[in-house]
């Protein structure tokens, strides 16, 4: 029987990395072997994730600048992204905030 509210789900609600230390997906930095190490681990969660497919799709959908996303760097999505069959980039909306700093400053 379908599920009548599985309009509602999103693919996040299945991801695996949720609960996990978030400093393990969003390492400062790629170069230093704790650093690859910390990558190591977040990959090796998303490769038992299964909606790796649809995280790395959406976080080369929207150009994630950062953090481990689908199993990947940034580095290698931006090696994604310059194949023919990427997804089609699109820019997530700008938000202002009231009171943003370019109000104050107008
Ligand atoms: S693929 Fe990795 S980053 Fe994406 S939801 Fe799954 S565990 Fe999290």
């Amino acid at each position: 029987m379908p599920n009548p509210n599985a309009a509602e789900e999103h693919w996040s609600d299945h991801a695996i990395c949720r609960g996990a230390d978030p400093d393990l997906f969003f390492p400062i930095g790629y170069a230093a072997p704790v650093l690859r190490e910390q990558e190591r681990q977040a990959k090796a969660i998303c490769s038992n994730c299964p909606v790796v497919a649809d995280c790395l799709r959406w976080a080369l959908r929207v150009g994630e600048p950062d953090g481990i996303w689908g199993g990947t760097t940034p580095e290698e999505r931006r090696l994604l992204r310059r194949r023919d069959d990427a997804p089609v980039r699109h820019h997530l909306p700008v938000i202002t905030v009231r009171g943003d700093i370019t109000e104050a400053a107008a």
